[in-house]
């Protein structure tokens, strides 16, 4: 227990005492009773002093308490770290830091009086309005609440955060609010900021990969669990590399935001556009899946990207691919639209860029199968699957064979042959061409090296060979172990790797050419032709495309005015011309008149492996015998198609065989008479008339009374197109599936 030392306690402890000490002192007891009453009179003085001093202090106290937090308020308020405000029950402002008042542009007077929530903007963006409504809802509903964000009713935009709570009196009565308050504004700003960072691409402004695979989510996930149809175009410029590399990175910047521009003026409110990285970007088009419309949304917007550009005061121009997802019905992530759009892409790229394709299922096998292939391409030098063929190039004058041209084969242990046309671009791809490429040089350099001198092997090399590895080490490389004289060897290029490498693939070129082998531009005729880079480039050799080459000897072709500047360009510039596919003896006669210095074709022979070439450079001492027919046949579609074959009222099922536009092979029919008259129901819409021209057996050739257009037969791309003639199915003296075959002169045929 606490002893508390009042003077009342005092006393009473006292009195006591004081009986027995009167007593011993023989104090009478009126002496003791005045002693007693002074005594208490003195406590009971003391004790008010007490009290009056105590309260004192008390109040004091409080005053300064008061006095302190007013200060810490006031410098709250003044530094505009926070504000306070107070409304009656009718929710009119009667307090509101005089500051806060000054920055939305008011003076205190002119807020005071009026209701709270007219300082609040009535518009604000969709997730504040709920916040607005919260806090009407509270006032109305007198209860608490805190931090709310609401925009200002003022000039510029400011946001505030909100707290308050009733006050109550002691009897129970609302008589209004206090709370406070903190201005936003900066803070949303900087968050703004942050967003904007985070969402949107610096250099264009437009959405980036986060933001528009956000986009793409909510497209896909519909409007209150209800799916909606959805498209997606992924775009990747064409040539945009080259800018970048000829022109430097600023410029590219610049093309760049000159692209965006143009793109968001054409998707305009159909979508959103996005950068992804690079040249590369994402077009998200909520509702929009009609074919028709999204074929023309497509076709503009290579319209617009292919115009030319002014970038640093040159004109530049680009041009764009696009692939396009379609998501109709059901469920879908974005991932997967995303890699549908991707594999369509690659295949308009694939036809020749410039263009657009919609995903079709095929892509998916196509792609995996391109997959396989690739793995096993991988393994395919280690096992020895690769091979190497050598075609003659023939010098036109002499017919004396100059040298081979070296094609790499692939025979794969389960498809058999497969065609370099179709196993080169996978290397590329798969970063295997350095590799086979570094082998090709070496196996051909070795080759060469056991023939006889002077002849030259020509080796293609692929554009990304040249970005791959050190092309003239390996070049420089194989020709010091071989022996052989360096310009023995030719490197064929074509004219993309302009297109890839730019200037740094030109450097490259001077730099081989230093080390005297010789160079030649391939395919020539087919890519940019940029002339330019004929002067450039200290080429050797021009090879004129077969595609000049086929049919110049036919009538009304322009094949041979263009075969004809093409050698004349090459002189002038001191090239020598090699003519490509050459393959009648029409065609070798006019090569011959337009002064073509080199030809190769199968006229002279297909590719052949080491041995037959080593027989054939032993046979007429070098030279070569042109064989072939004189003149081309027209193109032959080989077809399997049952068709209705009319004759004198009836009508019997032939099987065709093979088509061109000017007749057919048909089974089915025994013995017809040479001359006998048919009408050929080719397919419901086609009826045409025709004459059996021979037959042999089940099997005879018609001539059609007129050409037909073999487009005009359905799906024409059901039906392979045979290029090339002998025999049959291969491309190789050796024989090559896959591969080119045939053009239809054989016996037999029509
Ligand atoms: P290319 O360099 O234009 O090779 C010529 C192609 O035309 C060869 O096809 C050849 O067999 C074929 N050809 C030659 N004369 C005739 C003819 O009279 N008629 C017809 N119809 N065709 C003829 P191949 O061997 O299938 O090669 C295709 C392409 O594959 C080559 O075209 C070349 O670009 C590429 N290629 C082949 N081997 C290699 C290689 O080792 N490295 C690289 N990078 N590419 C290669
Ligand atoms: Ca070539
Ligand atoms: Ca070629």
């Amino acid at each position: 227990m606490k002893f508390r030392a009042r003077p009342w306690t005092l006393l009473a402890y006292c009195v006591p005492s004081l009986v027995p000490l009167a007593v011993s002192l023989r104090l009478n007891v009126a002496t003791l009773i005045e002693i007693v009453l002074i005594a208490m009179a003195t406590a009971f003085v003391l004790l008010i002093q007490r009290r009056i001093d105590r309260r004192g202090f008390e109040q004091d106290k409080r005053s300064d308490e008061v006095l302190r937090a007013a200060a810490l308020l006031g410098d709250y308020e003044r530094d505009g770290r926070g504000w306070f405000w107070e409304t009656d029950r009718h929710g009119i402002l009667r307090y509101i830091t005089p500051q806060v008042a000054q920055r939305i542009g008011l003076g205190s007077d002119e807020v005071l009086g009026k209701q709270f929530t007219s300082l609040i903007a009535q518009i604000g963006k969709r997730d504040d309005e709920r916040e607005e409504r919260s806090l009407g809802f509270h006032l109305s509903s007198r209860t608490a609440f805190s931090d709310i964000s609401i925009k200002v009713a003022a000039d510029e935009e400011r946001w505030w955060s909100v707290s308050g709570h009733p006050v109550i009196d002691e009897f129970g009565n609302f008589q209004g609010y206090r709370g406070s308050g903190t201005d936003l504004t900066d803070m949303r700003e900087t968050q703004n900021a942050f967003q904007q960072l985070a969402r949107y691409d610096t250099l264009t402004g437009l959405a980036n990969r986060l933001e528009i695979n956000r986009l793409l989510e909510q497209s896909l996930k519909g409007h209150m669990g209800k799916i909606e149809p959805c498209t997606l175009f992924l775009l990747d410029l064409d040539r945009f590399k080259q800018v970048n590399d000829t022109l430097g990175h600023p410029a590219g910047d610049a093309l760049l935001e000159q692209v965006a521009e143009r793109l968001q003026r054409v998707i305009d409110e159909h979508g959103t556009v996005g950068r992804i990285g690079g040249d590369e970007f994402q077009i998200v088009l909520p509702k929009l899946t009609g074919i028709a419309d999204l074929e023309k949304l497509a076709a503009r917007i290579i319209d617009a990207v292919s115009l030319p550009y002014i970038v640093e005061g040159s004109q530049v121009r680009i041009g764009a691919s696009i692939g396009i997802a379609v998501h109709e019905r059901g469920e879908t992530k974005p991932s997967a639209l995303v890699r549908n759009a991707d594999l369509a892409l690659y295949c308009a790229k694939d036809a020749g860029r410039g263009t657009f394709r919609f995903y079709e299922q095929a892509m998916h096998e196509q792609a995996s199968e391109r997959r396989t292939l690739e793995e096993d391409l991988r393994d395919a030098l280690g096992r020895g699957e690769l091979s190497l063929v050598y075609q003659p190039v023939v010098d036109v004058a002499t017919e004396k064979i100059a040298g081979f041209e070296v094609l790499t084969r692939w025979d794969h242990p389960t498809r058999g042959r497969i065609s370099p046309d179709i196993f080169i671009p996978i290397a590329e791809e798969a970063n295997l061409i350095a590799r086979i490429g570094e082998w090709t040089i070496r196996s051909a350099c070795a080759q060469i090296a056991a023939w006889p001198e002077g002849l030259r092997v020509a080796v293609n090399v692929s554009p990304t060979q040249f970005a791959a590895g050190d092309i003239t080490a390996v070049v420089l490389n194989a020709i010091a172990q071989t022996g052989i004289a360096p310009a023995q060897l030719e490197l064929e290029v074509t004219e993309s790797v302009f297109l890839d490498g730019g200037n740094d693939n030109i450097d490259i070129f001077n730099r081989l050419k230093s080390t005297g082998v010789r160079l030649a531009l391939d395919d020539f005729g087919t890519g940019y032709s940029a002339l330019g880079y004929l002067k450039k480039v200290p080429f050797d050799k021009i090879k004129i495309d077969q595609s000049f080459v086929r049919g110049a000897a036919q009538k009304g072709s322009m094949n041979g005015a263009i075969i004809a500047s093409i050698v004349s360009l090459a002189e002038a510039l001191g090239m020598d011309t090699t003519a490509e596919g050459a393959e009648t003896h029409d065609e070798l006669a006019l090569i011959r008149q337009l002064g073509c210095s080199h030809v190769q074709g199968y006229i002279y022979g297909k590719p052949m492996d080491a041995a037959a070439a080593t027989t054939l450079l032993g046979e007429r001492g070098g030279h070569a015998s042109a064989e072939g027919f004189q003149a081309n046949r027209p193109l032959r579609r080989r077809i399997f198609r049952r068709i209705g074959v009319h004759n004198d009222g009836f009508c019997y099922e032939g099987l065709v065989r093979n088509i061109s536009s000017t007749g057919a092979m048909i089974d089915g029919l025994w013995d017809v008479p040479a001359g006998t008259r048919f009408r050929l129901e080719l397919d419901n819409r086609l009826l045409v008339g025709a004459t059996a021209r021979w037959s042999q057996e089940n099997q005879m050739g018609v001539e059609f009374d007129e050409p037909i257009a073999l487009d005009a037969l359905g799906d024409a791309s059901k039906f392979k197109v045979q290029t090339g003639w002998r025999d049959g199915r291969n491309g190789d003296a050796g024989g090559m599936a896959g591969a080119s075959a045939d053009s239809g002169a054989r016996r037999g045929s029509a």
